[in-house]
């Protein structure tokens, strides 16, 4: 038996910052992470938050009334606009940014130039209410980084991450600007350096920076990070939550935790059952593909349900949606792609199997796949085809295909690229 204050069940976003805050504030964590290393599917993510009023905003003179997103977010929501909710989201929002700046090895980077999603919704903004986390030096993490969840490889250069906004313009224009190609050129060598050195890239980025930056701090509060193992069910004695069974290489153990327990599991992306009930377009649960972390099975659903919680079956959606394709690797496993940039630049367009066109493909990715989930007949898979010509996979790439110069031959080969001289051709290879 294990007794602690706080046990955090799981190791993405949403537990680390329970922990690291919770150690800060003078309390015993432990987090259980079921999978061999932390940092769940916020390991390979953008690492964006949507956070207005935060404290780089303001710093750069974007100064907004809390009226101005509260009303986006009661037009966006409709409905569902919870507005005590919303309102306490937005206060505490800029104070957690701040709370991490001031007290954690997380650092962050401004989206004072990205617009909300929805331009045409009442008080969107053009900028300044967004933010991500800032590169971070892995050395910073010692022996722990061995357990840190790399960057989903395929969103990588040869395993290095790319920081999103500027450095990747860098690296999408390296072969048409001098001082890209020189910034590209030093990114490489220096990520080749960390190979050599520590068998792995130390400039972390996006997602990684953000489950690097919390474990960082958080170990040095003492936290305690137990990978490999699952909490299997909540232990509840007198009608509260006094700890957890977790499974382990050793057998299962009981933790006890005198203040609580946070359930952090990250959703059910990989949970046959729950989606089969919850998303029409996967009437088996097989018809889902997602590019979120394979552990997340709907564990901390189920616990809590087991002790009385209940889901609440009013959302619009249950699914945060994003097109994703499915790309052949040499070992034999299939990984899933999130088409979260290529897809908005210009000489591409997106066609249901009928070959129509059912959105603009610049969207957001939950609404590019609203508008292929409407577009496909009932019955039929729920798929989409990415096309272009040669100059645009080229310049831009197309989802894991890389910009020249690297080669396409691979994807073409396996089957993840199909190529046609004439739409008619290539609608042949596609089937
Ligand atoms: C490619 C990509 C890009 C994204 N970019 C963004 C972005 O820029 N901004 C944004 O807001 N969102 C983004 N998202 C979504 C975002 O990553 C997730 O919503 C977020 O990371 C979820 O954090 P979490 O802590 O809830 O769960 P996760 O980070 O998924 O962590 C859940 C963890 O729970 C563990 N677990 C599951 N069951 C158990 C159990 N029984 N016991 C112990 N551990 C368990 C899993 O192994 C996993 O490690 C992106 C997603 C993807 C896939």
């Amino acid at each position: 038996m294990i007794q602690t204050d706080l046990l955090v069940i799981a190791s993405g976003a949403g537990g680390l910052s329970a922990a690291v805050t919770a150690a800060h504030l003078g309390l015993r964590v432990l987090v259980a992470e079921k999978d061999a290393q932390y940092g769940g599917t916020t390991a390979w993510s953008g690492g964006w938050m949507w956070i207005p009023r935060n404290p780089l905003a303001v710093e750069a003179g974007i100064v907004e009334d809390i009226e101005t997103p509260l009303s986006y977010l009661r037009h966006e929501l409709g409905d569902q606009f919870d507005e005590a909710r919303a309102r306490t989201y937005l206060e505490h929002g800029p104070r957690m940014v701040d709370f991490f700046r001031r007290h954690t090895a997380l650092q962050f980077i401004d989206g004072n130039a990205i617009p909300d999603f929805h331009g045409n919704t009442p008080d969107a903004a053009l900028g300044g209410r967004s933010l991500c986390a800032a590169p971070f030096d892995g050395r910073r993490l010692g022996r722990q980084i061995d357990r840190l969840k790399p960057p989903l490889r395929e969103t990588t250069l040869w395993g290095m991450g790319i920081a999103s906004g500027a450095e990747l313009r860098h690296f999408m224009n390296a072969m048409r600007s001098a001082a890209s190609f020189r910034y590209v050129a030093g990114k490489v060598l220096a990520y080749w350096r960390d190979q050599l050195q520590h068998g792995r890239g130390m400039r972390l980025v996006n997602g990684n920076a953000l489950v690097a930056g919390l474990p960082a701090s958080a170990f040095e509060r003492g936290v305690e990070i137990r990978t490999d193992s699952p909490a299997r069910r909540l232990l509840v004695e007198e009608g509260r939550v006094v700890g957890a069974v977790l499974g382990g290489p050793d057998g299962d153990v009981e933790v006890r935790a005198s203040r609580g327990v946070v359930l952090a599991c990250g959703g059910f992306p990989f949970d046959v059952e729950r989606k089969k009930a919850w998303l029409p377009h996967a009437p088996s649960g097989h018809e889902h593909w997602s590019a979120a972390s394979s552990g997340n099975t709907g564990d901390g659903l189920r616990m809590g349900e087991a002790i009385g919680a209940a889901l609440n079956g009013q959302l619009a959606q249950a699914a945060a949606l994003a097109p994703v394709s499915l790309v052949p690797r040499a070992d034999g496993s299939v990984a899933h792609f999130p088409h979260l940039i290529e897809r908005a630049k210009p000489g591409l367009i997106a066609v249901t199997a009928e070959g129509k066109r059912f959105t603009n493909e610049a969207d957001s990715y939950h609404d590019f796949v609203r508008g292929m989930l409407a577009a496909v007949p009932a019955g039929r898979p729920v798929e989409a085809w990415l096309v272009c010509d040669h100059t645009f996979i080229r310049r831009y790439g197309l989802g894991a295909v890389k910009p020249a110069p690297m080669p396409l031959r691979r994807m073409l080969d396996n089957g993840y690229l199909k190529r046609g001289a004439t739409p008619a051709e290539l609608a042949r290879q596609c089937g």
